[in-house]
């Protein structure tokens, strides 16, 4: 892995040898986050935009000379990455904006955003030969790591909030991971899983914690700006929980400047629910220091009182010159309403999120009619039922099965 230079830590600017430590900078305990650092002249002469034009992989692996993984360790089989971009017009003339895009997540293997994190953690675990591997989660974290262990004959160890939502669960099972409900909160679970990883030796999938989790991350920004011809968005928005994609979005975009592929960088727009927005307050405050919530939203995937990336995720929001914005649960639900008949796409609340941000920064008129915006769905609607059902006013219509009473029905529908 001669492109990888080393590990440094986001606090105290510390680097390590890539081999020197597992996931977070000693001095600090857990806070320690670790950022990858990479050798980008040797990185520019094995990765070009010409030489991607040619690239028919299209996944993340696409991006491998750019990611902590060394160019000979087989990755999983799964096809995680290269999600579509959809170019979004009723939406955006609704908004008065000219040019949206919907990057649809909600499209990866296991129907989150978290496929690009995992892949990339499970090449680490086996580049290290570690065998059990664990994560503590909402829902979408784990059942991706699941679902990628499962692709390489792995079964993992999974930590959840009791009240994670059924299809989370059911797909953990289904994948065959052995899942711990815990009673308590995700950041209960997260503590848990940490202190198990530490004691049994699992590798850890815990974002933030993993560094090379947010390096996964960072491909959706690598394919939003190849998918625009290499040309940034004005703005990217994205849900904000733990602050780990934010984060790696903004990595993604600082190794394409540094290579020269892209340059100017998008402004990261992080989007949290009013009931969990503890990043929100910590930037408008000009602070790193946070102060914990009891979080309350449907948005089960961004429901977080101790965001763990939260450096990364502020950093981001101020160095690009972005906002962080929150929007309220009525507003999410909206938003999961008008994505799926606006441009058919089906989010989960928390994946619906950056989207209500959009229409309420568009209805303040805080941006600009010609702006290029791309606009992150990071979950699938098949995800969470309940939420789905509570999003659409609609209801079905009951029919009784006799001609007459369709045709009654149909008279009444279409009011002839
Ligand atoms: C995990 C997740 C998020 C939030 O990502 P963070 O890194 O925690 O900020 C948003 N939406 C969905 C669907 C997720 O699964
Ligand atoms: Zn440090």
């Amino acid at each position: 892995m001669d492109h990888v230079l080393g590990l440094k830590c986001v606090l105290c600017g510390a680097e390590y040898a890539i081999d020197e430590v597992d996931y977070v900078c000693p001095k600090h305990g857990d806070e320690g986050i670790l950022d990858v650092v990479y050798d980008y002249p040797l990185i520019g002469r094995r990765l070009t935009r010409e030489g991607l034009s040619q690239d028919r992989e299209f996944t993340i692996w696409r991006y491998k000379p750019l990611l902590p993984v060394a160019p000979d360790s087989p990755v999983p089989p799964l096809t995680v990455g290269w999600t579509p971009l959809y170019q979004a017009d009723r939406l955006a003339n609704t908004l008065g904006l000219t040019r949206l895009w919907i990057k649809d997540d909600g499209r990866q293997p296991t129907a989150s955003f978290k496929d690009r994190a995992s892949a990339v953690g499970v090449v680490r675990a086996q580049e290290l030969g570690r065998k059990v591997i664990t994560a503590a989660s909402t829902g979408n974290a784990a059942s991706s790591l699941a679902g990628v262990c499962a692709s390489v004959g792995l079964s993992p160890i999974i930590f959840v909030p009791a009240t994670a939502p059924q299809a989370k669960v059911a797909q953990l099972l289904l994948f065959g991971a052995r899942v711990l409900a815990v009673q308590g909160t995700y950041d209960q679970a997260f503590d848990l899983c940490l202190a198990a990883s530490r004691e049994y030796g699992w590798y850890s999938r815990n974002t933030a914690y993993n560094p090379y989790l947010s390096e996964g991350k960072k491909t959706a920004a690598l394919e939003i700006c190849e998918q625009l011809g290499w040309e940034a968005p004005d703005r990217i928005l994205v849900s904000v929980g733990d602050g780990c994609i934010i984060g790696g979005l903004w990595k993604g975009l600082k190794d394409l400047l540094a290579l020269g592929f892209i340059d100017r960088l998008p402004k990261l727009m992080g989007i949290q629910a009013e009931g969990s927005a503890v990043l929100y307050h910590a930037w408008q405050s000009g602070t790193e220091t946070i102060t914990p919530v009891a979080p309350t939203t449907l948005a089960d995937s961004i429901s977080v009182g101790i965001p763990r990336d939260r450096i990364k995720a502020l950093r981001a929001v101020r160095e690009t010159g972005g906002e962080y914005v929150t929007v309220s649960d009525e507003e999410i639900l909206a938003a999961m309403r008008n994505l799926a008949r606006g441009a058919a796409v089906f989010a989960e609340p928390a994946g619906a999120t950056a989207y209500a941000g959009l229409v309420k920064l568009a209805h303040q008129g805080r941006i600009k009619p010609h702006e290029r915006v791309v606009v992150l769905v990071t979950g699938n609607g098949l995800k969470d039922i309940a939420g789905a059902m509570k999003a659409t006013a609609a209801a079905v219509v009951p029919l009784e099965p006799t001609v007459e009473a369709l045709q009654a029905t149909v008279a009444r529908l279409l009011g002839l």
